[in-house]
């Protein structure tokens, strides 16, 4: 199979370290649609918006796209499991590729932290699940001491071969657009994913793919901002569960990125993410979970603030917001009404 379509190992094989014994393995991740705004791109004070569509990915979130490479080279490494701490889309992924690979998958997950979605789909794929009386910090760290030994293979974004994977949406923007954009505004968690953008960038520009590094601007939820306060948050606490992240591990990787591209890392409140999450939804179409709306918000609250410059940006929309009913029923009054099977009886319940 060639073109689009054929999975982001098969795809970007020529920048991945993949070798003659790398499975071939994939889900159909990659190639997510890039869609351009319909109204937020005018509040925002751009000239284009665009969004990435990450949650098109076979487990609805962009960890599929560094996964697929963390569980190829675990196979190949001849590992039996794999093991990850999630705030649940790492732990879908990985429980997803590990079943398709016939490894064992062990997650570990704050307790009662996890969007149900999520943690549906850990149990659907058959992982095993420990909920840790902790935060993410806490039981990344318990993970990669389980870990030590290489028996299982951890498969956090601290795996390089999840950032290598990752960093492909990268290149594949600049291969739609033609070019970088002007801007890359992108919810921060675990600093991961920044960090993986700003190589794929960088890469881009050196093999001519790109005229332009974009400024990454980086997101954090207010109360779990370690990157904008300088230091590490030791009570995480967001409604955007899957950014609820109080000691980032890639820290360096995503100040080089805030520092190298002339960008930033501020905060946005709950609040804002949760208004960015229904403009999404009410003046775009599109359903993205709350973590997604973070880079969003950061988009408006820069426009509002007098601080936006305009020129061409991309969002990058991270996971589906399918994942968090619970978060959806909590913003929303359902505009229900009820009637009979009549076109009559319809009409007179919708008032016509
Ligand atoms: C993991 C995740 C993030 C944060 O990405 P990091 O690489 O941890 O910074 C943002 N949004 C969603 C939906 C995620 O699943």
């Amino acid at each position: 199979m060639t073109g689009p379509g054929r999975g982001v190992l098969a795809r970007w094989r020529h920048v991945l370290p993949v070798t003659a014994a790398t499975p071939a393995l994939t889900l159909g991740e990659g190639d997510t649609p890039l869609v351009r705004s319909a109204a937020l791109e005018r509040l925002c004070g751009l000239d284009e918006l665009w969004f990435k569509l990450e949650m098109c990915n076979p487990t609805g979130s962009f960890k599929d796209r560094g996964m697929v490479v963390a569980v190829a080279k675990a196979v190949e490494a001849g590992a039996q499991a794999v093991m990850c701490a999630s705030t649940g889309n790492t732990s879908a992924s990985a429980a997803a590729y590990g079943a398709r690979c016939g490894l064992d998958s062990y997650v570990l997950v704050p307790g009662g932290k996890v969007a149900a979605g999520k943690l549906a789909q850990a149990i659907a794929f058959g992982t095993r699940i420990v909920e840790v009386d902790g935060n993410f910090d806490e039981a990344l760290a318990a993970a990669r001491e389980l870990s030590e030994d290489g028996a299982v293979a951890l498969v956090n974004s601290v795996n390089p071969d999840r950032v290598q994977g990752q960093k492909t949406a990268s290149y594949e923007i600049c291969e739609s657009l033609g070019d970088a954009p002007d801007i890359l505004a992108i919810p921060v968690g675990n600093a991961g994913n920044i960090t993986a953008y700003w190589r794929g960038f960088v890469e881009c520009a050196e093999r001519g793919l790109a005229t332009l590094h974009p400024r990454m601007c980086g997101f954090q939820a207010a109360g779990a901002a370690p990157l904008v306060v300088g230091a590490p948050i030791e009570h995480p606490e967001t409604v955007a569960t899957a950014i609820r992240v109080g000691n980032p591990a890639s820290w360096d990787g995503a100040t080089a990125a805030r520092h190298e591209s002339g960008g930033l890392i501020e905060a946005v409140t709950d609040e804002e993410i949760l208004e960015a999450y229904e403009l999404l939804a009410r003046k775009e179409g599109l359903f993205a979970e709350p973590a997604s709306a973070a880079g969003v918000a950061g988009l408006l609250k820069l426009s509002r603030a007098g601080r936006a410059r305009g020129g061409r940006a991309v969002a990058i929309l991270t996971g589906n917001g399918l994942k968090d009913p619970d978060t959806a029923a909590a913003r929303y009054s359902p505009n229900i009404v009820k009637a009979g099977p009549t076109a009559r009886e319809i009409a007179r319940a919708l008032g016509w």
